[in-house]
């Protein structure tokens, strides 16, 4: 069996670098619940300074300033208890923006008709909290809250000339309505399109996510594909060569698959490698890396693993393999051949594969259904290196490698 390094390439210089699992998250990370009280408070505060700030310039009075106090944390404790008490998964929208800027809205509206003045701090509020809600309530919703919001702009003004029949804040407030009557469509039209180009952001990133996890499956046999594997047997090495931890390598090959595939046909043949590879997966940790590396030749990388539990999966996979009940039609069932090796530190990844190759190929030539493992050199000055080796006992042993069959 041929090894081909060939890996993605991550740079223009097309200098192909092995890819960690956490590098090919590129999502921002998601906000926190701190993160968003924190976006919300700091809104409020800041239309609570700008009300406070008109106090302090004789604008508003100190009535005003105190109702809207007692409305923001009344309305603040009321959302904590809402969303402590998980309430807010009973909705759509779990993170209520809608209800958040309804209230908010409300609140606006009762310091509007509290102090006239406020109307000024009304304005660019309403922008900012419509901008709050503008990823999570839809642009018909919005524009429905706008109309809401006009009419009882125009309520308060109503109420306004009632009380003071005052023509000049007439002319100041209607004009203020105009205003709002025309921008606030406009802002909707502009987030209207903003929102279209989110859910195509969305779409695509969906998209990605699915070629991604394509791009490293076999689909025919529902197993990590021959480039994953390549790229997973590099990484691992980089990861023993960093942690100075063990790592074991697995070639395992069908036994006389074209007779197989004489006798069930092609696809037949197909889903013996099917249930193959769904009994490997099985038998293996969460952690152990399987994967198709051609044909019906496989790969089984275990991490972290030295050489003795690397080689009981791998006589376990053989074990079930062999005593699975196949179909009746097949002569000899199935049985696989299985090389196993451990990496020696500072090694290439051909190298360690190489001699998984040749275990493999022995297991052949041994009469195949075995494991047999190529057993790395153990120096005398590093017997720390592979501990299990020198209790495995191997009947053979060459200056290099031993081997041995089970
Ligand atoms: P050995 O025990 O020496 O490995 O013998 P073998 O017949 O398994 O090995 P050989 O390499 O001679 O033949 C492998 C066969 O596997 C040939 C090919 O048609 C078949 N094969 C390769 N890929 C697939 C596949 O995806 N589906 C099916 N059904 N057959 C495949
Ligand atoms: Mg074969
Ligand atoms: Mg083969």
């Amino acid at each position: 069996m041929d090894f081909d390094e060939t890996m993605p390439t991550d740079s223009a210089s097309g200098e192909s670098k092995p890819r960690r699992q956490s590098e090919n998250s590129t999502r921002p990370a998601k906000r926190t619940i701190p993160e968003k009280w924190l976006i919300a408070s700091t809104l409020i505060a800041t239309y609570f300074l700008c009300n406070f700030i008109f106090y302090k310039m004789g604008l508003v009075q100190k009535s005003t300033l105190q109702t809207l106090a007692g409305l923001i944390a009344f309305g603040m404790i009321s959302f904590l208890i809402i969303f402590k008490a998980k309430f807010n998964i009973h909705f759509h929208e779990q993170r209520l923006k809608l209800p958040i800027i309804i209230v908010a809205f409300c609140y606006m509206l009762v310091a509007f008709y509290l102090d006239p003045a406020t109307q000024i701090i009304f304005t660019p509020f309403a922008f900012i909290a419509i901008a709050y809600a503008m990823y999570r309530v839809r642009t018909h919703t919005l524009s429905t809250l706008v109309g809401c919001t006009l009419f009882g702009f125009g309520i308060v003004i109503f109420l306004h000339y009632r009380q003071w029949h005052n023509p000049a804040l007439l002319k100041l407030e209607v004009m203020h309505f105009l205003v709002l009557l025309f921008t606030l469509p406009l802002f909707i039209f502009q987030i209207n399109k903003i929102q279209h180009l989110n859910r195509i952001l969305r779409k695509a990133s969906r998209k990605i996510k699915y070629i991604q996890a394509d791009a490293k499956r076999d689909v025919l046999i529902d197993c990590f594909n021959r480039r994953y594997m390549v790229a997973a047997l590099e990484e691992q090495k980089q990861i023993a060569d960093e942690n100075s931890s063990p790592l074991c390598l697995a070639v395992i090959d069908l036994d006389h698959f074209k007779k197989i595939n004489d006798e069930l046909g092609h696809l037949g043949g197909d889903e013996v490698l099917r249930l193959f590879s769904r009994i490997a997966q099985e038998n293996v940790r969460s952690e152990d890396i399987f994967g198709r590396y051609g044909g019906e030749e496989f790969l089984l990388i275990f991490p972290n693993t030295s050489l003795l539990p690397a080689l009981n999966t791998s006589e376990r996979i053989r074990g079930e393999v062999e005593h699975f009940p196949w179909d009746d039609a097949l002569e000899h069932g199935v049985s696989v051949s299985i090389g196993v090796t451990q990496y020696i530190p500072g090694e290439s990844v051909l190298e360690l594969f190489s001699r998984a190759d040749t275990a493999m190929y022995l297991a052949k030539q041994g009469g195949r259904n075995q494991v047999v493992v190529e057993e790395p050199v153990v120096e005398d000055n590093q017997p720390d290196l592979f501990p299990e080796i020198l209790e495995l006992d191997l009947p053979e042993r060459d200056m290099r490698f031993g081997m041995t069959s089970f």
